[in-house]
This record gives C-alpha cells, structure tokens and sequence, in this order.
C-alpha cells in the first residue's frame, strides 16, 4: 500500500518523499508542475536511489485522480498541492480558492468514492490569525486570517472538520507548520521560488549570492527584543518527519487530530541575518523598510502536543538551517534546472 502526496515534487512534499522512502514507504507523487520543476523528481529517485511514480495530475482533475486512485493501491494521502503565496491571494483570490479549497474538494470526494479515508494536510501557522498570543497551541480559537490564502488554508481546516463530523470512519490530520526553512543536507534539494522570493529565508540566500542587492527588513518597530519580526523557523527535514510520524497516527487510529509542526523558539529577522552570516561567511546588507501589510509581530508555536502524542520534536537548530540553506542555494544559483 502506497502513500499518495499531492504537491510531492514541491519545497516540502520534495523532502517528505525522500524521508518517506528512505523509512520505507511506498510513495506514488501527483503535482501538475506548476510551482516546480520536473528536475526535482531526479533529484528525489537520485537521493533515494530507487524509481517511484509521478502522476502529472492536477488535483482538481477528477476524472485523472479518479483513474490513479484505481490503477495505484493507495491507503493514505499527504495533500501538500496548493498555491501558496500570500501577496500573489490578494491579487487572484479566485485562483487560490479555486486551486485550493475546490481542489481538495476534488481530492476529497474522489479518495471517499475509492474508500481511501485518511489524509494529512498541510495547514499553516497563519489560521491562528492576528489576535492569539504566542506561544500558539492548538486548541486556540482559529479563523482571525487576513488574506485570501490564509482564508483557504482556514476553509479547510473546517471542511474537514466537517467531513470527520459526518463520517468518522475518516482518519484526518491537520498539521500546522510554522516557517519551514533549510535544505536536503545533500544540497540538491531545497526552496526554489519563482521570481522575487516572499518569504525571508530566500530571499537572504539570494542577497547572499549576489542576485539581488540588500534584504528589506519589514519594520524595526515592533514589541521584540530588537523590533524587528520574531517567527518560529523549522527545518524542512524535520518538517518532514513530522509527516511521517502524522501518517503513522491516520494510519493507525481513526479521529480528527491537529498538531503545530514548529520548533517553540522564536527568532527575529535580524537574528536570523546573523546567524545566516555566521553560518555561511557571506555578509548580508540589509536596509529597515516599512512595515508588511498584514504582518504580525510575533509568532512561535508551542509544540509540545505533537511531542506527547505524536513523539516527534524538532531536532535542528537555525545554524544548521542557515548552513543547509546556503549550501543549497550556493550549489544551485538558479535553482532546479529546467
Ligand atoms: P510548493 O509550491 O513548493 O509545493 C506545492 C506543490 O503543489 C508544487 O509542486 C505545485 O506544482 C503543486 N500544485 C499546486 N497546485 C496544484 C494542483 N492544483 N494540482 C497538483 N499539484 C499542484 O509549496 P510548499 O512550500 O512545499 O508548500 C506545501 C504546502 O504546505 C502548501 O499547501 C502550502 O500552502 C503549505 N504551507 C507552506 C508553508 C511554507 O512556508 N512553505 C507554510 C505553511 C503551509
Ligand atoms: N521579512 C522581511 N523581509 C523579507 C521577507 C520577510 O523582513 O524580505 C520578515 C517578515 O516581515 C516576517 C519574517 O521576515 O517578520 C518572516 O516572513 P516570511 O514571509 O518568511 O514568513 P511569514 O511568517 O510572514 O509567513
């Protein structure tokens, strides 16, 4: 029996794949390519050292996820297929809830017609919108979210707690991740965004390598110990064994269950500078910017739930996530190739 992962040729579905066969599960990927590259596939099977599936399907295709769910023996699925970008949902809401929310609709409806009823998705730190003080645990009130992404990642986190409410035989798991940052150790396999990079860590390693001049730094004003942003980064392998442990818990016990993947600690954009500078010998101007729209002050997790119920805790600290996001980024400038 195999492990279905939606968006598995992506930054986190890549590293999930590569834990999941290299512990020995049978692993069948779909991803229509549209945020990856098709080279990220070789790199997977060259890590593990072994050939698995890929599908090009997209997720909201119900005929083509009809046909793979009865050629394949699939027994759970790990849904990481999405469209993530938070400024990009503002401009195309449509797209993000057609993409999103109606595309696990699809997934949904096709896994229950082939009695395939367990599922682990991604979900994000951002459903505990503005209002709830870190450190964030899950039985907090959620829904507060401030863009069409957030919007979508919250919508479904209610459909299926609605579905588990109808059907218990379903067996769901909800994994909010804080900010997943770092690399495959090897090198060939990390974050590999298109165009100017959102998030921070990528766009350091780009000011790093010389692809764009200084880092921005949004707002040095906030209630922090230096004013600038404090979040929870988590390394994308321990991210990713997160998943492993969450496939075990739908594997074996029916229920709706929901776990923060973070690491409990919090740092600053600018401790983040210092430790990447540190890590990597590269030096990284930056300049203080206004404020991002939206943007909260601080935002860790408290991860002690997946700890005691899943036995799974964070084990690397943000040099080796620095060391490792430079090392991929520094072997690959321009990303996967085509
Ligand atoms: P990613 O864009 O690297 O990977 C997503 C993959 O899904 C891509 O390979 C893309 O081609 C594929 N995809 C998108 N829409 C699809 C569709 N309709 N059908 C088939 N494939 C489709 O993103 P990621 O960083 O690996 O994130 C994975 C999941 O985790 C996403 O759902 C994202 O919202 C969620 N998440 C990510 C972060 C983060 O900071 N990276 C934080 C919280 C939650
Ligand atoms: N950030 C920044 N400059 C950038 C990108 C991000 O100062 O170019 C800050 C952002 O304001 C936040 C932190 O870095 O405090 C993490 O932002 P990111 O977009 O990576 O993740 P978020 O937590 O917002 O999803």
């Amino acid at each position: 029996m195999a492990v279905l992962v939606t968006g598995g040729l992506g930054y986190i579905g890549s590293h999930t794949c590569v834990e999941l066969m290299n512990s020995g599960n049978e692993v069948i990927v779909v991803d229509n390519l549209y945020n990856c590259k098709k080279s990220s596939y070789d790199r997977i099977k060259a890590l593990v050292g072994k050939d698995f599936k890929f599908y090009e399907c997209d997720i909201r295709d119900a005929e083509g996820m009809s046909a793979i769910f009865e050629k394949e023996s699939i027994d759970s699925v790990i849904h990481f297929a999405g469209l993530k970008a938070v400024g990009e949902s503002v401009e195309k809401p449509l797209e993000y809830f057609d993409n999103n929310v109606n595309g696990t609709l699809v997934l949904l409806d096709v896994m229950r017609k082939h009695g395939c009823k367990k599922i682990v998705f991604s979900s994000s730190a951002t459903v505990y919108g503005m209002n709830n003080i870190s450190p964030l645990t899950e039985n907090m009130e959620v829904g507060g979210v401030t863009n069409p992404y957030g919007r979508t990642k919250y919508m479904i986190e209610c459909i299926l707690k609605d579905l588990y409410v109808s059907d218990e035989s379903w067996s769901i798991c909800l994994l909010r991740y804080f900010n997943p940052i770092g690399a495959h150790k090897s090198g060939t396999m990390g974050e590999d965004p298109n165009g100017i990079p959102n998030n921070l860590m990528p766009y350091i390693t780009q000011v790093a390598i010389g692809k764009r001049e200084h880092l921005n730094v949004f707002g040095d004003d906030y209630d922090t110990h230096d004013g600038t942003g404090v979040r929870d980064y988590i390394h994308v392998v321990d991210l990713a064994l997160g998943h492993l442990k969450a496939v075990k818990k739908v594997e074996a016990e029916k229920g709706l269950f929901i776990y923060n993947l973070g690491t409990g600690t919090g740092y600053s954009v600018l401790d983040v500078v210092k430790a990447f500078e540190k890590a990597s010998g590269q030096s990284v101007p930056y300049v203080i910017a206004p404020r991002r729209a939206g943007d909260i002050a601080t935002c860790y997790s408290d991860p002690s739930k997946a700890l005691n119920e899943l036995d799974w805790k964070a084990e690397r600290g943000i040099d080796e996530m620095c060391e490792d996001s430079w090392r991929w980024q520094s072997q690959n400038p321009n990303g996967y190739p085509d």
